[in-house]
């Protein structure tokens, strides 16, 4: 984050003479209260400063680097995951690739009459379903598609950075986003979101815009 001029200076004073209050810092500036607070609010916010009560503001000593990765660590699933684009489990590798042309996605997941999921369809599992010369409304996606507990999940409070990691280590397109319930003692997954290298991708752009407030 880029600071500007006379955050750089308020910054400078807290490093020498703090703890210390806003109106010192404002005297300091010749500047009120009321004027420097705007700034002083960004910087606290953005982890350069923190202010105690009745104490003042200190320099955290954190550098830009380290508040970067702070921020990154922060964005969370839930806050970016997009709906889930699902299919039965009964569909045909047809039904689906017609699914996922409509819903414009690039990997669908595949759910139970009780919308529990069960599997994992990508663009290449249906291309390679689809190189034989079998009749494609005739071929079940349960037969193709990866199937519990082989898919990669995440839960809404994991953080985006663990969901990239994932991404690249199992060279993935996307996850779906779960809840574990228990159901007659065994777990089943609610699918509630998805989340693939598009999400991840806006994450990223809205750090670069707005990582005060990350
Ligand atoms: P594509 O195959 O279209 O490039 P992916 O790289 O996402 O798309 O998928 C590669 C393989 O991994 C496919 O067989 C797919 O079924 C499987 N797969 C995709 N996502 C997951 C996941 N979250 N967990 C486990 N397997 C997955």
């Amino acid at each position: 984050m880029e600071l500007n001029e006379r955050q750089e200076w308020i910054v400078s004073i807290v490093k020498e003479n703090g703890p210390i209050t806003g109106e010192k810092i404002a005297e300091k500036l010749s500047l009120t209260r009321a004027t420097l607070r705007p700034d002083l609010a960004i910087l606290t916010m953005s982890g350069f400063l923190d202010a105690r009560p009745r104490v003042g503001y200190y320099y955290t000593g954190k550098t830009g680097g380290q508040l970067f990765n702070e921020r990154m660590k922060k964005l969370t699933v839930k806050e970016f995951q997009s709906i889930p684009v699902v299919v039965n489990e009964s569909a045909s590798v047809y039904d689906a690739i017609c699914t996922m042309f409509l819903e414009d996605v690039g990997t669908l997941f595949v759910v139970n009459k009780k919308a529990h999921l069960v599997g994992i369809l990508s663009r290449k599992d249906l291309l390679r379903a689809s190189m034989g010369k079998q009749d494609l409304e005739a071929v079940p996606i349960s037969i193709i598609m990866t199937r519990m507990p082989n898919v990669t999940t995440c839960k809404p409070s994991d953080s985006m950075l663990e969901v990239a990691n994932k991404l690249i280590s199992k060279q993935i397109d996307g996850l779906p986003v779960v809840r574990e319930v228990k159901e007659n003692d065994t777990t089943v997954h609610e699918l509630i979101g998805r989340v693939t290298k598009t999400n991840i991708t806006k994450a990223f752009v809205y750090l670069a815009n707005n990582d005060i407030h990350a």
